[in-house]
Formats: structure tokens, sequence, C-alpha cells
């Protein structure tokens, strides 16, 4: 055994990487990298009816998204080629290596061809039999049906009445009876060998000392040290994590909101934000701490810290994080992050320093990246009638009887400034100027501005709005609107 942590995340390409599989990941890399170890990614793709390149795609770009970067794995700049000494890591191409660990156990007469029919495998209570009535099947029997031409699957002999126990990572001790193991198959009639014998197989060969999954694997646990054992290996650590589940403690499905990773990064959820979310589902550093960066993480990350029963998927967390990650980026970051977000033509239409001043305004107001387009939009286009809030144009602009003379005042002083002159100190001397000698609330003369300059009463400061836009913007919106009054 590698004196190293070698931890692997193995997912089946049957889908797109899920919120449950990022956490498996995430905890496997965590654990890995805590301890200087590596972090490796198999494919598990002998599936071949369910796997598809789309959804390895999709997993392989998901965990680059997350930053979980593999020391061995599918090089991800060659779709199909693999980077590290146990190459390949796709399992599909691995048969030869399955094919040699299914020679051993049949040499050692540990594995048997089974004939029986489903019937025969049905005990007369209408339950399916563990062990098989054929698993005592003579060598020369077996090989006489191959020859007539007889189709069986392989199934592993299973030795009776022995305790599997193993020292779970999250759990404790696990002690199982071989007697609820049976003779289970390492492969199907058709050839196709199966999960539990090609995950060892593939374990064995990578050197992989520690294995950390979902609880729903915790079945084939016994099977995989059993056949471990069988094939002279001493079994490598076993950890299962506890499923997530939505905050109605039901299983996470669709109705809890998007299960599938690519769903948040396209709504504009930060990967740091992702991470730390993911990281404190059913698992906690053992202190305060709650907002922590991967490579906190990785040092604080400890399985037996994760908690027994199931961590709940709250979204509202999510946001909560999103926001705290967005607030902490620089000026610079926030505008590269929003890049994809937002149409390119804003960084054209007065230039990047423009585009960057006006996301820092809203920075402190978005939850998701997604949200900086619908609250800036007005900032590179002037806001039609149509795109304009009609209930707010009509109680600040078209019904109220003031507005004329608040647009219209302030715009003359307003005019009078050179370009020079248009900052918050000058523009507040004016409307303040107005304030007093029309007598009118501030809401009163700020609100109709607001509605002219952007469409609707919500944006950010006053005078950040006025500076930012600047004269020309400025005095072009109050003229069109002083036209229609
Ligand atoms: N391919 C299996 C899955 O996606 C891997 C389970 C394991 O980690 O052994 O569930």
């Amino acid at each position: 055994m590698p004196d190293k942590l070698r931890v692997r995340f193995a997912p089946s390409p049957s889908g797109y990487l899920h919120t449950g599989g990022a956490r498996t990941a995430l905890f496997n890399y965590l654990w890995a990298k805590g301890q200087g170890g590596s972090f490796i990614l198999r494919v598990e793709d002998t599936d071949e009816e369910r796997s598809t390149e789309e959804s390895m795609r999709a997993i392989i770009s998901g965990l680059q998204w997350l930053g979980l970067d593999w020391d061995e794995g599918p090089d991800p700049g060659e779709f199909g080629a693999s980077i590290g000494p146990h190459a390949p890591y796709y399992q599909s191409m691995r048969r030869p290596l399955h094919q040699q660990y299914m020679q051993r156990l049949w040499d050692e007469d540990k594995v048997f061809y089974c004939p029986a029919t489903a019937e025969e495998m049905t005990g007369s209570d209408g339950i399916k039999l563990l062990f098989s009535p054929y698993r005592d099947i003579s060598r020369e029997e077996q090989q006489k049906r191959l020859a007539d031409g007889q189709v069986m699957p392989v199934r592993f002999r299973c030795p009776r009445d022995v305790d599997v126990r193993w020292e779970d990572a999250v759990r404790g001790e696990v002690k199982i009876s071989s007697n609820e193991v049976g003779d289970f198959v390492l492969f199907k009639g058709n050839g196709a060998p199966l999960y539990n014998f090609v995950v060892v197989c593939d374990d064995i060969d990578m050197q992989i000392t520690n294995v950390l999954r979902g609880e729903d694997h915790i079945s084939n646990t016994p099977k995989q040290i059993l056949l471990h054992r069988a094939l002279g290996q001493e079994p490598p650590m076993f950890g299962h994590v506890p499923l997530i589940v939505g905050m109605d403690r039901q299983r996470l499905s669709k109705r809890h909101g998007a299960t599938a990773v690519d769903a948040y990064e396209e709504m504009g959820v930060l990967p740091e934000a992702m991470v730390n979310f993911l990281a404190l589902i059913g698992w906690a550093p053992g202190d305060d701490r709650e907002k922590m960066t991967l490579a906190e993480l990785k040092t604080a990350f400890d399985p037996t810290r994760c908690t027994k029963s199931a961590g709940a998927f709250n979204q509202d967390k999510l946001k909560h994080y999103n926001e705290l990650y967005i607030r902490e980026l620089s000026a610079d970051e926030l505008t590269e992050r929003l890049r994809p977000f937002v149409p390119p033509i804003w960084f054209e239409h007065r230039g990047e320093d423009y585009a960057r001043r006006v996301f820092v305004l809203q920075q402190e107001k978005i939850s998701y990246l997604t949200e900086m387009e619908q609250n800036t939009w007005y900032f590179f286009r002037d806001p039609l009638e149509e795109d304009s809030n009609e209930k707010n144009v009509a109680k600040f602009l078209t019904g109220n009887a003031d507005a004329k003379k608040v647009l219209g005042e302030i715009h003359d002083a307003m005019e009078s400034l050179s370009d020079e002159q248009w900052a918050e100190e000058r523009l507040t001397l004016i409307v303040e100027a107005f304030v007093e000698s029309s007598g009118l609330g501030r809401g009163k003369v700020m609100q109709p501005w607001r509605v002219a300059l952007t469409g609707d009463s919500i944006s950010p400061g006053f005078y950040d709005l006025v500076v930012t836009l600047g004269r020309d913007t400025v005095l072009r919106r109050v003229e069109e609107w002083l036209k229609k009054l």
C-alpha cells in the first residue's frame, strides 16, 4: 500500500454532475489534499447503454468549475485520453485488466458460472435467494455447459458465516454477515462486467487507499471487501457519507430546485460559494466557522466530522454565501466574473471602465451574477416607455402634477454645469436648493428623477446614478420626458 492517501472520485457518466456527486467529489478532494495525497478521477462507464460522452463532459467541466483538479484521470484537454501512471482512467478501456483479475478468481475456484434460472433463484416465499443452488457445481459441469453454448452469469462464491467488518471513516465500526451478502454476480451472461467487480479491480490497480462515497453504497461495501480479500488484498478504508435531502427532509429532487451543478453555474453562483456551501452539507469543521475557502477546507476536512444523518440542501444558505463572496471580489474580478452574464456590447458602450464602475455600484445588491443585467441595463441604454415600470411612471411622472417643475427646474440648473463640474457636490447644491425653494420633500423630488432616468423607482444612490450616467445622458433622458409632460 502506498504511504500517501490515494483517493478517487468515480462517477458513472449517465447524467449531469449532481449536487450529491459534487459533494462526494469535494470531500474526496479535501481528504486527499489535506493529507498531501492524490485525488484521482475515474470514469465508471462500463454501463454502455447509460453512459454518454455528453454526461462525461458535463461532469469534467463541473469539477473544473468547482476547482477540484485531479492529479490523475481523464485529460481535460482531450476527450478519451488519460493522464497518470494507471491510465486509462476510463473503466470501459480497462477490460484486459478486469479479465486478468477474473482469471485469477477462476483459477483459484472463487467464482462459478451459474446456470440457475430466475425461478431457481427464487425461494418458496417469493423472495430472491442470496446463495445459488449451484454454488458447488463442478468445474467439469461448468465447462461442459459453456461448451454447449449455455449463457450463464459468473457469480462470486461468497463464503458463509463470515463477519465482514470495517472501520467506517464516518460511521465507525460496521459489521455485516456474509450470509446477508450471498453469491453476487460479477459478469452478466453476455460477458459484461458489473460494478462491484470492476470497482475492486480498479481500486486495487490504482492503489486506492481510501474510499469515501454516498451511503447508498453501503450494501456494496461487504461485497467489495470480500472481493479484495479473495484477490489477496487488504481493502481500502471505506467511509459513507449520508445523502443530501431537501429542507422537507425528503430525498433531494427537482422539486427542491436545480439538482445539477451546472444549473448553479448558469444562475451566477460563484464556484467558491458553491464549494463552501457543499462542504457544509453534512459536515462541519468543529468550530463556528462558516465561511471557508477551498484552502481552509483542505486543512480542516476530517471525514469523522461528517454528520451521521442526512444533510439538508438549503438554497437560502447558498444565496447567502454567494452574496458574501460577490461582495469580496475586487472591481476587476467582479467585472471578469460578470463577463459571460451581460451583453458583450456593454463593454464597448462607454468602455471597460464605465462598465466596471456600474457593476461596483450594484455589487452589494445582487445575490447571483445573473441579477446584474436586470439591475443595471439602464446604464447601457435609454429606458423606453415599454420597459419602464408603468405604475411608477404614472405615479411619479404622467400622473404627478409636480413632475414638470421637478424635472424642469433642476434640469435647467444642472445644464449650467460643465462636464468637469458634474460631481456629487455641485449636484447636491442644486437639488437641495430646489427642495428648499419648492417645499417638496426629497422623495418627491428624487423619485420622478429616478423614474425618468431608469424607468423605475429603485436604483443605486441618487448621486451615484446621476454622476455615473453623466451629464449628456441625464439631460437627454429628462428632456425626453419634459417633451411628454
Ligand atoms: N460509479 C459509482 C457511482 O457513481 C461509484 C461508487 C463508488 O464510489 O464506488 O455511484
